[in-house]
């Protein structure tokens, strides 16, 4: 975490002084912006390696400044600072190119554990993808091997397991997921996910009524946790 720059767009003066304490106590450099203008165009100019988004923001919105990082295809870790009880907005912005949220009021011990997380990955993000626990997902192959063994998996196991295990730790809309893995198909729902989640689970999970690798986010859809 030394050494990263870190930037926090949010207007609650009190908040964003306590994050930017935070952060820099950490040996952050912190950029901070009260209003979404000037948080965009850090966003763009400055080459964050994180950011904390607030998404209600004077003259430009969180979600705005999440599709426009991401049509710049800039791929910094963006964490959204929301409020509670506001699962349709933690969506959208997750559809929007967001990769994890917070609820806000948050307990700040929490947020600096995922930031951490999100930048130790981002340095080892190639092979997080393909090694959780004892597996091994070899994605030019299409096979999953715990140990050496191979592990049988239908191909739409596969896709999803290659898919999640590409976004490690991150929240994930099942409508991106149903999107990226079933594409256009016209008799998918987002129980087809569910499904497909449950037998997965049963293949690699420990124990699959209290999973570790795939974990359910309530209301919203799942995070893939490799560790
Ligand atoms: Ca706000």
């Amino acid at each position: 975490m030394k050494g990263s720059r870190i930037l926090i767009v949010e207007d609650e003066p009190a908040l964003l002084r306590g994050l930017t304490d935070t952060f820099t106590a950490k040996g952050c450099e912190v950029l901070s912006a009260a209003d979404g203008e000037r948080g965009l165009e850090l966003a763009l100019s400055a080459q964050p390696d994180l950011i904390l988004l607030d998404i209600m923001l004077p003259k430009v919105n969180g979600y705005e400044i999440c599709r426009a990082v991401r049509e710049h295809s800039l791929d910094v870790p963006i964490i959204m600072l929301t409020a509670r009880g506001q699962e349709e907005d933690i969506v959208l912005g997750l559809n929007l190119g967001a990769d994890d949220y917070v609820t806000k009021p948050f307990k700040i011990r929490e947020l600096v554990a995922r930031v951490n997380a999100f930048l130790r990955r981002r340095h080892s993000a190639r092979d997080a993808a393909c090694r959780f626990g004892e597996f091994e997902l070899n994605l030019a192959a299409h096979k999953l091997f715990r140990g050496g063994a191979e592990v049988e998996l239908t191909a739409k196991e596969f896709q999803l397991l290659a898919y999640l295990a590409a976004r490690p730790g991150r929240a994930l809309a099942r409508n991106d997921i149903l999107n990226a893995v079933w594409g256009s198909s016209v008799f998918v729902t987002p129980r087809s996910i569910d499904r497909c989640v449950t037998t997965l689970r049963a293949k690699i999970e420990p124990d699959p009524h209290s999973p570790k690798y795939i974990q359910t986010i309530r209301d919203i859809g799942y995070r893939f946790e490799p560790e």
